[in-house]
C-alpha cells in the first residue's frame, strides 16, 4: 500500500484519465481511494432534514488504485515510490524519479 489520506494522485486510466485529485480516504482493504473530484457520480438524496425537498448531488466514487498514479510532492511527476527503510526502522516512500523522500 503506498497511497495514503492527503496525497496527490493521478488517474492513468478510465473516463477520468488525467485526472488529479487530492485523496480523501483509503478504503478499508486498501485497494481502494477516494479522491477529490475524481470519478464523480451522481447520487440522488431523498428527501430528509438536510435534503428537504430531496437532491441530486455529484459526489466522488471509489477508485481503484491501480488506475492512479501517485504524484511527487518533490518532482510534481506522476510516479512510483520504493520504500526504504531507515536505520530507526522506519519506512520511509522514496520517489522513483526524483529519488527524494515522500514525507507528507
Ligand atoms: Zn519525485
Amino acid at each position: 500500500m503506498n497511497i495514503k489520506k492527503g496525497d496527490i494522485i493521478k488517474v492513468i486510466s478510465g473516463d477520468d484519465k488525467n485526472h488529479d485529485g487530492k485523496v480523501i480516504k483509503v478504503l478499508p482493504g486498501g485497494e481502494k481511494i477516494l479522491a477529490q473530484g475524481v470519478n464523480m457520480v451522481w447520487k440522488h438524496m431523498k428527501r430528509s432534514s438536510n435534503y428537504p425537498h430531496g437532491a441530486r448531488i455529484q459526489k466522488e466514487s471509489p477508485i481503484n488504485i491501480s488506475n492512479v498514479k501517485l504524484v511527487c510532492p518533490n518532482c510534481n511527476k506522476p510516479t512510483r515510490v520504493s520504500f526504504v527503510k531507515q536505520p530507526d526502522g522506519v519506512k520511509n516512500r522514496t520517489c522513483k524519479k526524483c529519488k527524494q523522500a515522500i514525507t507528507a
